[in-house]
């Protein structure tokens, strides 16, 4: 079984629709522990991002990817524009020319994607940010190899949960959150919140 270029779309497409449902959701955590804006900002990008589609809806992977990613930073100012801006850039430079996507080729792209974010956003795991809900969801496509894409899919979804989770009772150390200090702790981090939603979105329609 391998991931098609049709439900890659349908991917990007659900994963808005998945962001427009939570945007008060996103802009509440951002709220406690950042500027409210997350919500706002995903959302924007996100339509950005689905009204180009059309655009590249004929084209590889890579390229519909790339186009997502440059849309994301074109028009998502904050930290999320370029972190999720070099996300989905770096899943598509993994992608280039590809119309089909086997498990390993989705968590190579998975993999260059959190370096990406890593190298933008210099965040390390444990340090409340979207790193905590991503590094986990790449672990556990890595332990799925070899498996059933769908279970693999799934694993990395629930284990984004997991990291998402993870981030409550840390302090953050990197993005606005750092200013709250101490007080951020006790707070869901809004980007790893969103992060989740994208790798459920993953489960939910790649096929
Ligand atoms: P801003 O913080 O500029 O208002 P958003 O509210 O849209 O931008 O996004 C905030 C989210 O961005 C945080 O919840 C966190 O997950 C993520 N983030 C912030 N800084 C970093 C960083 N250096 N590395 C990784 N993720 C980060
Ligand atoms: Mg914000």
């Amino acid at each position: 079984m391998t991931i098609s270029r049709d439900s890659i779309v349908d991917w990007i497409k659900a994963f808005a629709v998945a962001i427009e449902a939570n945007k008060d959701y996103l802009t509440d955590l951002d709220s406690a522990i950042g500027d409210a804006d997350h919500g706002a900002n995903m959302h924007r990008g996100m339509q950005a991002a689905v009204g180009k589609l059309p655009t590249v809806a004929d084209k590889d992977i890579g390229t519909i990817l790339k186009t997502v990613g440059m849309t994301l930073v074109a028009t998502v100012g904050g930290a999320s524009g370029p972190l999720y801006g070099t996300l989905f850039m770096q899943l598509g430079t993994s992608t280039a020319g590809k119309m089909e996507l086997s498990l390993s080729d989705w968590t190579a792209a998975v993999e260059a994607a959190l370096g990406g974010v890593v190298a933008r956003g210099k965040a390390a795991v444990g340090e409340k940010t979207m790193v905590d809900a991503l590094t986990p969801a790449l672990e556990a496509l890595k332990a799925a190899a070899g498996g059933d894409i769908l279970a693999a899919l799934k694993a990395s979804a629930a284990a984004a949960a997991a990291g998402r989770d993870s981030t409550i009772p840390l302090v953050a150390r990197k993005g606005r959150a750092s200013y709250v200090g101490e007080r951020s702790a006790g707070h869901q981090d809004p980007g790893a919140t969103s992060s989740h939603l994208l790798l459920q979105t993953a489960a939910d329609t790649l096929r």
